[in-house]
């Protein structure tokens, strides 16, 4: 498996896009269908979201540094949002050529060759994308997952828009085409929101799962002792990093060397069940009455029992 890096997946995809984007391109030339245009048209967008894709992964990879002190990661979001807006722009470019053409109908010529060039295309998405979604399932990159995700549905539109030709060939029916047109653009735009959403709730800075939160809550309260409770609790994910946060509240003449070790032990605990996780804790004296009003988080998140 170690030759299917992230990186090196990515260049797979990039030279997918390019021979597919040629072979579809020269399918529609040959054929003048509308919705084989429509094809060479989402292969031109998964050849820039390839590149892009492939910039965003080489700077995620960096380390944090004095600047980017959390790390890199978050480019990912901008990568997948981007992406999103490309393909929302190629829907309603393709959407509106699908009308036109629906208006004013055009014969198709040499199907046949155009159709058999498009279908290798195809069976070329269709193994790059499989490779991605697992390599991006692996190590956990939105990234690599759009990618997939994006060329996975290209190889279906590619072949929705293969059978309906084939129906156009058989019938005569001129409006399959620019219909099988439309369809494209409608399957596109679904993909470019769900893009464009999922980027926007890693850039928001959204929770981790309930299921997760459930299992932090559940180590923290079977570490605590008596007179000790912990509250506002704060996560967040970048990419594959994820962010978690608390206020510890322990009896406040507890030396700092065993407080401490408690929340060495907690972090500890966390970082075994959830994988690639940062943990802070901010310790502070469970009789102050300060130490209960510094979060406005406290006054809204689950109630954990008060020992
Ligand atoms: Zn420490
Ligand atoms: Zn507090």
């Amino acid at each position: 498996m170690s030759l299917f890096t992230p990186r090196n997946v990515l260049y797979l995809s990039i030279l997918a896009g390019l021979s597919t984007l040629v072979l579809k391109s020269y399918a529609y030339w040959i054929t003048d269908s509308i919705s084989l245009l429509s094809d060479a048209a989402e292969s031109v967008i998964n050849l820039i979201a390839a590149i892009i894709a492939f910039i965003a992964v080489r700077l995620s990879e960096r380390p944090a540094d004095d600047t980017h002190t959390y790390g890199h990661e978050k480019i990912e979001y901008f990568s997948s949002g981007f992406e999103g807006a490309l393909i929302l722009f190629a829907a309603f470019s393709i959407g509106m050529l699908g009308i036109h053409r629906l208006i004013f109908p055009q014969p198709l010529q040499t199907l046949e060759v155009g159709m058999i060039i498009s279908f290798i295309a195809t069976l070329i998405n269709a193994v790059v994308a499989v490779i991605l979604l697992i390599v991006g399932k692996k190590y956990q990159s939105i990234v690599l997952e759009a990618d997939g995700q994006h060329l996975l549905t290209d190889v279906y539109t590619t072949c929705g828009v293969l059978i309906g030709l084939f129906l156009a060939k058989v019938t005569g029916v001129e409006w399959i085409d620019p219909i099988l047109a439309i369809g494209v653009s409608l399957i596109i735009l679904t993909i470019s929101l769900q893009l464009i959403w999922k980027s926007f709730k890693g850039l928001m800075d959204h929770a981790l799962p309930e299921k997760e939160l459930a299992i932090i809550r559940e180590i923290i309260t079977h570490n605590l002792e008596s007179k000790m409770t912990f509250h506002a609790l704060r996560s967040r994910q970048a990419g594959a990093k994820k962010f978690v946060d608390f206020h510890l509240l322990l009896p406040g003449l507890l030396s700092i060397k065993v407080g401490h070790q408690l929340m060495e032990k907690i972090e500890h605990a966390i970082k075994l069940q959830i994988k690639d996780c940062q943990v802070q804790i901010h310790a502070e004296p469970i009789e102050d009455p300060t130490s209960w009003e510094d979060n406005a988080l406290t006054s809204f998140e689950k109630k954990v029992p008060n020992s």
